[in-house]
């Protein structure tokens, strides 16, 4: 009989795709030139040189079935060696290969690390808003996911509510900043603040609760902020990190699970993010890839040109009266909705040719994320678009 639950999720597109998919439709109706898709967050910088290169010289060089064959299902022991040795230097943080496990993207990444580290009837919280597919990544093991929300003003972890939410259920908390989808990145403060709520927790439940950090964007930040390195921080952590967004090279599906060697039992939490890889079929990460990643890693495509593009968009949007978050990192802007309805704004700006994604997957309701990592041409013939956006709710709120 065909899974009930595998049958919903695949007949229901995501919000994000469904609006991707609406957008290639409206482009055949109306001209390319007409349809500002602001749905996916697909970089859109070239890879930077290392990532062709790099493939052209396995191609050339490694000619025998090694390039192709099956790594080791933790990885090949030369790229996570690499990963181990840019990790102790880059973030002065203890790691060694062991503790490395190549995944195919922070998807994969997630997937694994959350099988390895919940069980039936379980909790996950996520600090909302979050990444839509976190539900369905936690659901997948019969744990279930529990938003809480971070602050109003600017996104950022609201400990208090979290000591209110977290009981003895919650086995672990997603972090991810640079955040998708407010752009809003945590400070050293909002780190400690969160370790020492966890430490406390995990003391007065007798067990641990892990964070695990989703650090796709890690690379993508501005205005000189830094990104702490969680496992710096907190002893129980384990990252799930991505080239996709920094190399971009999201369909080639490259990342990592990286166990802090202090985190308690880490090399069971490893052996036990290892058995949930197996026992979802993945075997080992695209080989090609994790060969390439030793000659890119510390490298990145060009990120000014997001910094750019969130500049263009910000000043812009503010100068026309609408409410956002100034965003520090990743390449998204959250944008609130005039009415606080966020389905019914996302609707109005579909008719100026705008596509932006309504916030209630997110686990948030009345905003609209607007993914700029779009090229500047775009961003720019967009913006009168988005200026009679706005002046429609002006004339309502002169009528009413
Ligand atoms: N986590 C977050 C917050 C994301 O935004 C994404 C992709 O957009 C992912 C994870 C998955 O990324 P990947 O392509 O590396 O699987």
């Amino acid at each position: 009989m065909i899974n009930e639950k595998m049958k919903k999720l695949g007949v229901s597109r995501s919000t994000i795709r469904e609006l991707f998919e609406y957008g290639k439709k409206l482009k055949a109706e109306r001209g390319e030139n007409y349809v500002f898709d602001y749905s996916l967050g697909n970089p859109s910088v070239a890879p930077p040189d290392a990532v062709n290169l790099g493939i052209a010289s396995l191609l050339e060089n490694v000619r025998d079935v090694e390039l192709h064959g099956y790594t080791s299902a933790e990885g090949d022991i030369n790229t996570r060696r690499a990963i181990a040795k840019y990790i102790s230097e880059a973030f002065s943080a203890p790691a060694s290969y062991e503790y490395v496990y190549m995944t195919a993207g922070a998807a994969g990444a997630l997937v694994s690390v959350l099988g390895a580290l919940t069980n039936e009837n379980e909790t996950v919280i996520a600090l909302a808003p979050y990444f839509p597919e976190y539900k369905v990544f936690v659901e997948r093991n019969g744990a279930r996911l529990k938003p809480v929300m971070c602050k109003a003003n600017d996104f950022t972890p609201d400990v208090d509510a979290l000591d209110a939410a977290i009981d003895e259920s919650v086995a672990a908390v997603i972090v991810n900043s640079p955040n998708n989808p407010t752009g809003a990145v945590y400070s050293e403060d909002d780190i400690k603040n969160l370790a020492s709520l966890l430490e406390r927790k995990s003391k007065q439940y007798g067990k641990p609760i892990y964070i695990i950090a989703d650090e796709p964007y890690r690379e993508l930040v501005y205005d000189g902020k830094e990104v702490p390195f969680i496992p710096n921080y907190y002893n129980n952590t384990v990252v799930c990190y991505s080239y996709s967004k920094s190399l971009s090279i999201p369909g080639e599906r490259i990342g990592y699970a990286f166990v802090s060697p202090r985190a308690d039992d880490a090399k069971t939490v490893m052996r036990a993010i290892c058995g949930a890889g197996r026992a979802l079929g993945y075997v080992c990460a695209p080989s090609l890839l994790q060969k390439l990643v030793p000659s890119c890693i510390g490298k990145t495509s060009d990120i000014k040109l997001y910094e750019e593009n969130r500049r263009m968009l910000y000043e812009a949007l503010t100068s026309y009266g609408f409410d956002l978050v100034y965003p520090s990192g990743a390449f998204y802007l959250f944008l609130k909705s005039p009415t606080g309805d966020a389905k019914e704004f996302s609707e109005t700006a579909k008719k100026y040719g705008l596509l932006l994604v309504p916030s209630d997957d997110f686990g948030c309701e009345g905003y609209v994320r607007i993914a700029y990592c779009q090229s500047p041409d775009m961003i720019l013939r967009s913006l009168p678009y988005f200026e009679k956006l706005v002046g429609e709710y002006k004339k309502e709120s002169k009528n009413n």
